[in-house]
């Protein structure tokens, strides 16, 4: 196995800890990675929760959703959410599937979710709203399908966030770090949006003002510099903070 490989399993586990840490994952929702060296892999956890995930819980998989070495371990059932992101999505290097509670209440009432301040503008200009009974009609509501999943994957189509009717949102970044970022950060203007309009009106940034400030949040230092804030968060957390590893 390569050094690479498994230090791409190390990071795509920690991502998983991190965004669970800061309260956006919970017993539900997972984080995966492409494969470093294969693009026509990705690489996620076998089903659990995403708090408890180590790099050994780590499995590979096809973009067609099929595990590339057998195992006991039961997959998720909605791995095709990210199969089909990567398989239509060459750019997309991870992707984080969530049901956070601040972002619930734009999947249920339908109301647009829109940037309204700067590091909000990380979910990309456009938010689209995917409902399953579309093209399935009644469902269980979870992404289990190839052809759901493919279904969803359309609906993001060049954009970076999707929500979906009454279960959750579909996140995508250009790297891990990236996506962490574009994830937590979404959640928090989505409560942000909500609190704001208990106020009174909410105007959201204009959309130059969305490309600005997304393009500058997404440069290398700051998702570098959130990126350890939460890793340290979860060290800490973990009681690992300070230690030798
Ligand atoms: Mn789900």
């Amino acid at each position: 196995m390569s050094s690479n490989l498994d230090e791409a399993r190390e990071q795509v586990a920690r991502a998983n800890r991190m965004i669970a840490n800061e309260g956006v994952l919970d017993a539900f929702g997972h984080v995966t990675m492409r494969h470093p060296t294969d693009p026509g892999r990705y690489l996620m956890s076998y089903s659990r929760a995403p708090e408890l995930i180590q790099a050994e819980d780590i499995l590979e998989f096809t973009v067609d959703s099929d595990l590339v070495t057998p195992t006991d371990r039961r997959p998720y059932s909605e791995r095709v959410i990210h199969g089909e992101i990567y398989k239509a999505r060459p750019d997309v290097m991870a992707v984080c599937h969530h049901h956070d509670a601040s972002i619930l209440p734009f999947c249920i009432s339908g109301v647009e979710l829109k940037p309204v301040y700067h590091l909000g503008a990380t979910m990309g200009e456009q938010v689209p709203f995917w409902d399953a009974r579309d093209a399935f009609g009644d469902t269980t509501l979870i992404v289990g399908k190839p052809e759901e999943g493919a279904s969803l994957a359309r609906a993001l189509g060049p954009n970076w966030t999707v929500l979906m009717r009454r279960h959750g949102a579909t996140v995508a970044g250009r790297s891990l770090q990236e996506l962490a970022f574009r994830t937590i950060y979404t959640a928090r203007n989505a409560a942000m949006q909500i609190q704001a309009h208990s106020l009174g009106h909410v105007s959201p940034l204009n959309a130059a003002e969305t490309t600005l400030a997304g393009n500058f949040n997404l440069q290398p230092g700051p998702v570098a510099r959130a990126w350890e804030y939460w890793s340290v968060r979860l060290d800490k957390a973990e009681g690992t903070w300070g230690k030798a590893k």
